[in-house]
């Protein structure tokens, strides 16, 4: 999955005490106007706040609660992964978990299957692993400090800052990759935002321009404001292309749009260049039974359901070591490749018949009916081939598709 921006949460405190979110203004029932933008500052955060109060986004469905666990999975979703994409998965998670114990208690298994085809695993293991976390060691309560969430399984500084923003107004900054855009182009920090020298300009950047909460009636509210506000402005106004400067509450501040910089800042992260693997999948049947592995918990696909694989493409001694005699030829699919981090996957899926049942279910390897393939915790390249098979086009043949 590509790494896209990511919006982050709307929680605002009005909408939570059952005021009307409304634009600053005479409203008698709207919070009381803000101060003016303080003396020796730059005002980044009382802009920020005011523009997210009035041209942010507000009807998330995360919106509107200072729940730790509700903010906590939407971030965790959300990291690396768009919006439109989240929204169901956050759904389905808060139907079958409604509370953190619940995730708690869930076996992994049934978390890894409910989050197949959202990316990034790891997420997911850990997502249980601190869930199992916070009910031993905080009874079942979320730590009440950034300090205290960062300690956790899958928690970052940015990610614990967020939910001790939104859920108890602590004044923590948050450093996620579209925040770190805003701020390197507002201040105008040249280099690499992910080596150690600008991401520690970058921090001291985000920590300096908090908001002074003691300037607002409602802190809380203001620092719900202000987080979701510089979410915002990276998701919608400075983004990674063009951003929409016209748009944007900072540009009488902002050293890119002064110096016309916008496409040179951030600097360009240095990847190393990507590396290629090539894999042979064994998609063996039985009747309507397919045969599936469960992956080790780490690497590629960690902890799901896929298909065995071979690297040097002998299918025969392949079967062999799986106790598998095929009924006939195997039978060569069209190759496809997939995308992950740090290389490109060109797989090479192979149909086999199995004659009969040989495989006993070992704890690793099982056999699994076409029925319930649906909802097995299959990643999505390979829920893709098994729910909507390719056309036989031969070994060789077209490298058509592409996940
Ligand atoms: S003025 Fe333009 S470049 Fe500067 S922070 Fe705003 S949108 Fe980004």
């Amino acid at each position: 999955m590509t790494p896209q921006p990511r919006p982050g949460l709307v929680l605002q405190g009005e909408a939570e005490e059952g005021r009307p979110l409304s634009p600053p203004g005479p409203d008698a029932t709207a919070p009381s106007p803000e101060p003016a933008y303080p003396a020796g500052r730059t005002g980044v955060a009382e802009r920020v706040i005011a523009w997210q109060r009035s041209h942010g986004r507000h009807s998330l469905p995360w919106q509107g609660t200072r729940d730790p666990y509700r903010i906590w999975l939407s971030e965790i979703m959300l990291q690396q992964t768009q919006v439109s994409t989240v929204l169901p998965y956050y759904q389905r998670f808060l139907e079958r978990f409604p509370t953190v114990a619940d995730l708690a208690a869930a076996p992994v298994g049934e978390i890894m299957a409910l989050w197949a085809g959202l990316g990034y695993y790891t997420r997911a293991r850990n997502l249980h692993g601190c869930a199992q976390r916070i009910v031993a060691e905080h009874g079942g309560r979320f730590p009440a400090s950034a300090e205290a969430l960062a300690t956790l399984p899958g928690i970052g500084r940015s990610t614990a800052a967020a939910v001790a923003a939104f859920a108890y107004g602590e004044r923590a900054a948050i450093l996620d990759g579209n925040v770190r855009r805003v701020l390197a182009r507002h201040h105008g920090v040249d280099g690499d935002p992910a080596s150690p020298g600008v991401l520690r300009r970058l921090w001291e950047v985000a920590e300096a321009e908090l908001p002074d909460l003691s300037r607002h009636n409602d802190g809380h509210a203001a620092m719900t404001a202000y987080t979701q506000g510089l979410m915002d402005l990276g998701a919608t106004v400075c983004t990674r292309g063009m951003p929409a400067c016209e748009r944007c509450p900072l540009t009488d501040s902002c050293v890119a749009l002064r110096e016309a910089r916008q496409l040179e800042l951030p600097g360009k992260r240095r990847r190393k260049a990507a590396g290629e693997r090539q894999v042979h999948l064994l998609w063996i049947r039985h009747q309507d039974h397919t045969l599936l592995e469960q992956r080790p918990p780490r690497g590629i696909w960690g902890g799901l359901l896929s298909l065995p694989e071979c690297d040097d493409g002998d299918i025969a001694a392949a079967c062999r070591r799986l106790g598998i005699e095929p009924d006939g030829e195997p039978e060569p699919l069209a190759p496809f490749q997939h995308v992950f981090t740090h290389f490109r996957l060109h797989a090479t899926p192979w149909r086999i018949q199995a004659g009969r049942l040989a495989l006993a279910e070992d704890g690793r390897h099982q056999w699994l009916e076409a029925s319930a393939l649906n909802d097995a915790a299959l990643p999505a390249p390979i829920r893709k081939l098994l729910v909507e098979p390719p056309l036989f086009r031969g070994a060789g043949g077209d490298d058509g598709r592409s996940s």
